[in-house]
Formats: C-alpha cells, structure tokens, sequence
C-alpha cells in the first residue's frame, strides 16, 4: 500500500479555533455572540484600516505586493529597525509556521513552556522536531528549567510575554539574563508579544530593543489583538536581517493580501484608535478583576486582554477575556492543557456597554455564570 500522510499527522491534534462565531449564533438562534476565546478588540477595527479596506476593495483583481513593502516600511520607521528586519505574515501565526518551516528539522529540539500558545507545539511537531515542554512555575515561565533544557540540539526556544494563556509577563531582567546564559551560539529565541500593548509594567521588555544585542532572538506581532484586524490575518517578525532571510526564502510568494496590507498600514497610523483600545482593556480588566475578586476567583494579574481565572472545583483554571462585557473567554485549562473547550457568551448590544460600567456588573454574574456551565460541561466530557 503506498502511504500517502506524514504519520506524524496521526497523533497531532488541530488547533481547534471552535465553529464560525456566525454558524454558532445561528446554531443558539442568537443574533449576535461574542467569541468568549480569541481575546478579539472589543472596540472593532480601526475606521482608518475600514476606509482603506473599502478604497482598495477595486484592486483586489490584481496581486498583492509580495514584500508588503510599504507596511514593513512604515512598520521599520516606527519600530526603528531596517525595513529588511521584518517579514510580514498573515497573522503571526503564519509567521510560527515559517520558522518551522525555515529552521526545525527532525532530530531537533524545540523547547515550548507548558502550556502556552498551541501552535508553537503544533509546528514544531509537523517540522518533524522534539517538543521539549518546560512546566510554567505557578503562572510564569520558569527560565532557570528552559535553561536547564537547552541542549546542542536545541533549535528554538518559544517565550510568549505577555503570556497565552497565563496573561504573565517575563520581566527584563531575567530575560536579559537568560539570553546571556545562553551565549553567542544561541539557539533562536522566538518571543511572542501578540498582547505586548495591553502590557503596561515598566518591567516589560521591548524585545525590538533586544535585537541589536541578540542576533537570534526573533520578536512576534500582531494587528490582530490591538489593531482589530483579526479577521484580515496580518502579523509581522522583527529579527536580524539574516534570520528575516531566510524566512522570505520559505514563504509564499503572496503570503499577505491586498486588503491585509492597506488596513494595516492605515491603522499604524490611527493612534486614537489604539490609545483607545489599550485605555479600554486597562480600565475594564482592572474593573472585571475587582469584581472576579470580589466574587471569590482568583487569577494572576493579567498584562494581555484577558484573565486566566482559577476554578476551585475544575481540573484546572479557564481564560476569560477581558473587557468581559465585549470580548470574554472562557476556555477550560486543564492542567495538562492536552485539551480546551469553549464556550460563548451571548451579547445583544456591544456598543452600549462600551460606555458604561453598569452593564458590567451583569457581565461579571454571567461570567461567572458561564464558567459554572463551562465547568460542568467540561466535566460532563471527561
Ligand atoms: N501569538 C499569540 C500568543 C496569540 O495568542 C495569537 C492569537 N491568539 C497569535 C500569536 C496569533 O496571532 P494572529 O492573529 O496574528 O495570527
């Protein structure tokens, strides 16, 4: 029999990014929902990003601009890096994959915290490559155990901060340690910033700052989370000149499309937009914590859009979104985080509770609500 599939497809479980948020609504009978798990701007995209969208709709016949040049352009002048220090991917997801792509081979070892963000293992499995998990310590990764794990085959080593799920940061000085432990012949250093704008620790490392010095460390960003634009998939990695090299030579020649591009471009430009989102997240996590709080959850202080919330009686604690009132999540985290199950809040009139905190104490019940009907669910399939 000829063997078609990879058997490493065998045993990998696909990211499961849950149905269509419109299947679902139609599903309940709702007429609208709010996906409780992909931590989405509550706010919506910038109106800057909509209007270049609907100027470039008449030219979405012709192809894009393969190097998204004018994006990494501005991108670089506001970051202060080269223009050729950035690829732009369709989400930072596309980018996770073209480091495996470019880099992980079988026999390579690509240490991942556990758990984290689920396609850094994902990728690295389809690569071929050993994931090699190092257990968070309580909700921060353990930099002394990853250091432990590095060994000659250590190919990359995956850092999310903020952190996904555990909305922790890993503050600069140890990270600045751990980088000269690892020394000159460094493995790559992937570090993940998807929430870095909802970060407001003075602890917190730019990791675009820490480029000059470590020629491996590869940062993560998206448009996604602060931006809005999610559904149009545009992320971009900052590393060295080469590194970006070598990731060119590994994607698709088209990998970010017109409409991508343009919106992106024109919500670098809206900074009353993102001042917006981030004073919103900021205010109403502090807000939804308090009231968590006050209801007897516990939760390490989140620096992303969202919480990871403790659930006495669970197998583990569940992530919920915050602002809750525009865009929670509550996805179960077993200990193992071999699974997640979602669930979805049901939400009539977004733009009513952006101005006012009444809403949110209801919000805050209904939380807590869904985590017990989460909880049970989730119970219900063990
Ligand atoms: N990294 C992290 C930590 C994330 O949480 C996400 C999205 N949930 C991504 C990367 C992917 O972002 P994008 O939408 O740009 O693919």
């Amino acid at each position: 029999m000829r063997r078609l599939w990879r058997p490493v497809l065998d045993d990998l479980i696909p990211y499961d990014a849950g149905l269509a948020i419109e299947a679902l609504a139609r599903e309940l009978g709702r007429s609208e929902l709010v996906r409780l798990s992909a931590n989405e701007n509550p706010l919506g995209p910038s109106p800057l990003a909509v209007a270049a969208v609907e100027r470039e709709a008449a030219r979405i016949h012709l192809y894009p601009d393969g190097g998204s040049t004018a994006l990494r352009e501005a991108l670089g002048r506001g970051l202060g890096v080269a223009p050729n220090q950035i690829v732009v991917g369709n989400g930072a997801d596309e980018l996770i994959a073209l480091i495996a792509t470019a880099a992980f081979e079988p026999g390579d070892e690509v240490i991942v915290p556990a758990p984290s963000f689920e396609p850094y293992e994902i990728t690295a499995r389809l690569a071929g490559a050993t994931v090699v998990p190092s257990p968070l310590a309580g909700y921060d990764t353990d930099l002394d155990d990853v250091l432990r794990r590095v060994t000659d085959r250590t190919k990359a080593v995956m850092l999310c901060s903020p952190h996904n799920p555990a909305t922790t940061i890993i503050p600069r000085r140890p990270l600045l340690a751990f980088l000269d432990a690892l020394g000159p012949d460094s493995p790559l250093v992937v570090l993940d910033q998807a929430y870095i704008d909802f970060c407001d620790d003075p602890d917190h490392a730019d990791g675009i700052r820490l480029l000059e010095r470590y020629s491996r460390l590869v940062v993560l960003r998206t448009f996604s989370k602060i931006a809005g634009l999610a559904g149009l998939r545009v992320g971009y990695a900052v590393a060295s000149a080469e590194t970006i090299d070598r990731f060119n030579r590994v994607r698709a020649p088209y990998n970010v499309n017109r409409l991508g591009q343009v919106a992106a471009l024109a919500a670098l430009a809206d900074h009353a937009h993102e001042e917006k989102t981030v004073r919103l997240v900021l205010e109403e996590r502090a807000y939804l914590s308090a009231e968590l709080t006050k209801r007897g959850y516990t939760f390490p202080p989140s620096h992303a859009n969202f919480l990871l919330i403790a659930v006495p009686d669970a197998p583990g604690s569940w992530c919920v979104t915050a602002p809750a009132w525009a865009s929670p999540a509550s996805c179960a985290f077993p200990s193992a985080c071999a699974r997640r199950t979602r669930s979805y809040w049901p939400c009539s009139n977004l733009a009513s509770r952006v101005s006012s905190h009444a809403p949110m104490a209801r919000m805050c019940r209904s939380i807590c609500a869904s985590i017990s009907v989460g909880t049970a669910r989730f119970r219900a399939r063990q």
